[in-house]
């Protein structure tokens, strides 16, 4: 970095959720490798958020790096329209193979945000094949994230759901309460009550239900009880209304299982994939859907056209490392790694409860979170961490991680301890 280059960022560059007026700092980043970000100064910081959920086998990886540079050597695009190429068919063979069965069709999308976009347009235009175009409604629970365009935007929480300033301009969707029975408990029937409610007196105008299956990401790292899931699964069959399960955080191992819909043995219609399918090196998602759902689109109006096509669609770069990285998930040292993950951060956040502050602590899978009673200062919080050598950032009331599997237990400690100290001071 050369001298004003950060005053040049701090004037002219937008960062993800930040104004102009006030901007959080920002901490220059040379490199990264492993578990680390290596900053401009050489410091290194340990890891906790696989940048959003991505960098699942950590970051400079021998074998990633390999599959971008034997990839670089024959195109690094070519359009979709009209052609096809081996790094596609290998992932989209991959992602069928892997994800529940009825899934067969694969749309590769551009980011997490379009496939949600893509998804709902699946289900939409899946009613106007069987000419019921009166279900063009989306039903999700409150509490959830599903992306920042405009129809991800409506079926994020209305209040929590960082859009809260977009309501005018977004499609009204319906919402069911956050289910309040956690992995944990035990199960509850009553907690799909409203949903089934909401079904019974909307589902002629309810194209599809969209949830984040299991946990809830950024609209507030909740869990749920898996049977919640299973009996969604039976609420949408009994209704005749699709499932989307957006497992763009959840899918790939996080949550201990494969796709979080494991959990619960089911099958959605429609699956969203993104983050850590290429590893975190580029984006990438996937929209997999069951060849009942492809069927009945080709069958209706537009002589059966599914109407999207991104350019950058298939990007051969970031399917060869998609390949690459689930190589790497099929070798399947993850479930350990996750497994120790989960112990590891059960044990050593659970004294964060007796500090007054802390609300909550919950871990389900590589996910940790304790939850405070009053939202944190970010500033001064990330300040805290980079000076104790670990990269966290929190929101709103969270202090969260999701660290890249390949952790060690060492450098986890030290992520786990920055934490407790930071719930204790505040
Ligand atoms: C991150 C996320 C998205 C949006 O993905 P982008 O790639 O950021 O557009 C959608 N749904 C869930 C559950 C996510 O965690």
């Amino acid at each position: 970095m050369q001298p004003g280059d950060l005053a040049f960022d701090q004037q002219h560059i937008w960062h993800p959720y930040t104004s102009f007026r006030e901007p959080l700092p920002v901490y220059p980043v040379a490199a990264a490798e492993g578990c680390e970000l290596i900053l401009d100064d050489g410091r290194r910081l340990i890891d906790g958020m696989s940048s959003w959920w991505a960098a699942i086998h950590g970051y400079n990886h021998p074998l990633l790096n390999q599959a971008a540079q034997r990839q670089l050597g024959h195109m690094s695009h070519v359009m979709f329209g009209g052609v096809t190429h081996k790094p596609a068919i290998d992932l989209c063979r991959q992602l069928v193979d892997l994800s529940p069965a009825p899934l067969q069709k694969v749309f590769l999308a551009d980011s997490g945000s379009v496939s949600v976009e893509i998804a709902i347009k699946m289900a939409v235009q899946y009613w106007a094949a069987r000419e019921q175009p009166a279900k063009n409604r989306i039903a999700t629970i409150r509490g959830g994230y599903h992306g920042d365009t405009f129809a991800a935007m409506s079926v994020c929480d209305p209040v929590n759901g960082m859009h809260a300033l977009f309501q005018g301009s977004l499609r009204q969707q319906l919402f069911a309460p956050v289910p309040d029975v956690r992995p944990q408990d035990e199960w509850d029937p009553q907690a799909l009550t409203a949903m089934a409610e909401l079904l019974q007196s909307h589902h002629q105008e309810i194209a599809a239900v969209i949830v984040e299956p299991i946990v809830q990401g950024a609209g507030g790292m909740r869990f749920y009880h898996p049977d919640y899931l299973r009996g969604l699964r039976a609420l949408c069959d009994q209704f005749s209304v699709l499932l989307i399960a957006d497992e763009i955080a959840t899918g790939f191992g996080r949550t201990g299982e494969l796709f979080a819909c494991n959990h619960a043995n089911i099958s959605p219609d429609i699956m969203c994939l993104g983050k850590a399918l290429t590893g975190g090196y580029l984006t990438m998602a996937a929209v997999l859907a069951t060849t009942e759902v492809a069927d009945t689109i080709s069958a209706g109006p537009a002589a059966g056209t599914f109407m999207h096509g991104p350019t950058f669609m298939a990007n051969p770069l970031a399917c060869a490392i998609a390949n690459a990285s689930i190589d790497l998930v099929r070798a399947g040292d993850w479930r350990q790694q996750v497994a120790a993950i989960a112990r590891q951060l059960t044990a050593e956040l659970e004294p964060a409860r007796r500090f007054p502050a802390v609300a909550d602590v919950r871990v389900f899978g590589a996910i940790g979170v304790i939850e405070m009673k009053q939202p944190v200062d970010v500033a001064r919080l990330q300040q805290r961490f980079v000076e104790r050598g670990v990269w966290i950032r929190p929101f709103g009331r969270l202090i969260y991680v999701m660290p890249p599997y390949i952790i060690t237990a060492g450098q986890l400690s030290q992520i786990t301890d920055a934490m407790l100290k930071a719930a204790e001071e505040a």
